[in-house]
């Protein structure tokens, strides 16, 4: 199951278009309160997480997930390309950081790579 985390109602929907399509089962969350419940429920393959959101950033969202369910392989998503702490979020589970505006082909190929268990190396 991949679950995919953004405050942005059409951003889900791509992500769920891109990426629904018979291959994964998409779980979809609007916020990281929605996310950590969904977590808790049911362990997904990969998480999606939007960096900015409002109430739960994506990395105060993975920090909470970390405490009951580590290791869950994430692609961090962000407008900006700025992460304050690409060491924590790599200890956190962050394998890639894409940035938006993104193309779709690219992300079900990142997907599909960080589910083979590929790193990408996002530290500069
Ligand atoms: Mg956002």
């Amino acid at each position: 199951m991949l679950l995919v985390v953004d405050d942005q109602p059409a951003i889900r929907q791509l992500l769920f278009e891109a990426l629904g399509n018979g291959e994964h089962e998409v779980v979809l969350a609007s916020n990281g309160y929605e996310a950590i419940n969904i977590v808790r429920n049911q362990k997904p393959d990969l998480i999606l997480l939007d960096l900015k959101m409002p109430g739960l950033s994506g990395l105060e969202t993975l920090r909470e997930i970390n405490k009951f369910s580590p290791g869950i392989p994430v692609i961090l998503i962000t407008a900006y390309g700025e992460l304050s702490d690409p060491e924590e979020a790599e200890r956190m589970g962050v394998r890639c950081v894409v940035i938006k505006p993104f193309d779709l082909n690219k992300m079900r190929d990142v997907v599909r790579k960080v589910l083979e268990g590929f790193r990408f190396d996002f530290r500069d």
